[in-house]
């Protein structure tokens, strides 16, 4: 019988779940019972071949054993609540787990390792490893369904040092240094994205850089052909537009912010939420890791409107099978 990804999806199951949660972020065996519950429901199955046919493994005096080990009677594996979900191979205790995925599905800004280590007592190594995982978990499977309707698409420069004053090099002489505003540019780095009026979603990727061929490889990536785009003027927009149902600009340059309906308003405050969560909370984030911060913020835009409890279990839910597709950051 295959089982595979059953799931607890009943709201009245999800409210006792979510009322566990405290507990879960305290108490290791509250913790490991949660993940179970949040994964299995009532219907504890095989993460290997989803048979249903499954037993807690006990230790000499019957008790279930300390590491909360199951076996599978279909295929004879052994597995956990761990097996094939993002908290794999990592020795992080459950409750502080359920404490990571709370904390960063929960604030507003996102939460910083450094947090974590001092609330959870990790290592600073153990907490950016607990954090980069629950990242991974709240990045959207496969990028996630093409954005239709109306759609805003723009771009976005974060990070970057602050500018020092260093004198000035004369123009012109063969390998000078770059002056310090291209310095500056060049540390930024580019982030694309774009938001559909209709559903409220928004989808954001790390560029290389804003020429043309890449702006247009994320609009093909990221938005159907069937949208309404709105852009600002930006020459590179003006032929990605042609290839979409309509196209319509603002002219920012001529301080040109909304006429009539036409405006990229929504997802530039998609933006002063990412420059909030990079310059509050993180202070500078490496390019390497600002898709994954982008990732984070995503995935609690897009999970607005549930309450802080369920936008956890989503969290939590995402994390499962991804486990072979994750590749550790240096
Ligand atoms: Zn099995």
């Amino acid at each position: 019988m295959n089982n595979k990804g059953s799931k607890t999806k009943v709201g009245q199951d999800k409210s006792e779940l979510v009322a566990k949660l405290p507990m879960a972020c305290a108490d290791e065996r509250s913790a490991i019972e949660f993940f179970e519950k949040q994964r299995w429901g009532d219907t504890p199955c095989c993460p290997e071949c989803g048979d249903t046919d499954v037993y807690q493994m006990k230790d000499r005096d019957g008790n279930r054993q300390k590491n909360c080990r199951w076996r599978c009677r279909g295929c004879g594996k052994q597995y956990t609540w761990r097996t094939g979900t993002v908290m794999e191979d990592s020795r992080i205790p459950a409750h502080n787990w359920a404490y990571g995925f709370w904390r960063a599905a929960t604030s507003k800004k996102g939460v910083s390792a450094l947090e974590i280590k001092r609330h959870t007592g990790l290592s600073y190594k153990s907490a950016l490893f607990l954090m980069h995982r629950i990242r991974f978990a709240m990045a959207p499977t496969d990028g996630g369904p093409k954005l239709t309707g109306t759609v805003e698409a723009d771009e976005t420069f974060v990070g970057g040092k602050p500018r020092k004053r260093t004198p000035q090099k004369p123009f012109g002489k063969p390998g000078q240094e770059p002056s310090n505003a291209q310095t500056m540019k060049d540390r930024k780095t580019p982030v694309f994205g774009v938001v559909s009026r209709e559903t409220g979603e928004v989808r954001a990727r790390v560029l290389p850089d804003v020429k043309a061929h890449n702006l247009k490889a994320a609009c093909d990536e990221l938005i159907d052909k069937s949208a309404k785009l709105m852009t600002d003027e930006a020459m590179a927009y003006r032929t990605i537009g042609k290839a979409y149902a309509g196209h319509e600009t603002v002219t920012h340059g001529r301080g040109e912010y909304v006429r009539g309906d036409v405006t990229t308003n929504t997802i530039e405050g998609f933006w002063s939420l990412l420059k909030r969560g990079v310059y509050g909370t993180f202070h500078n984030v490496s390019r390497a890791h600002l898709q994954r911060y982008v990732d984070e913020l995503e995935f609690r835009y897009n999970h607005r409107k549930l309450e802080d409890g369920q936008r956890t279990l989503a969290a939590i839910a995402g994390g499962e099978g991804k486990r072979l597709m994750y590749c550790d950051p240096i």
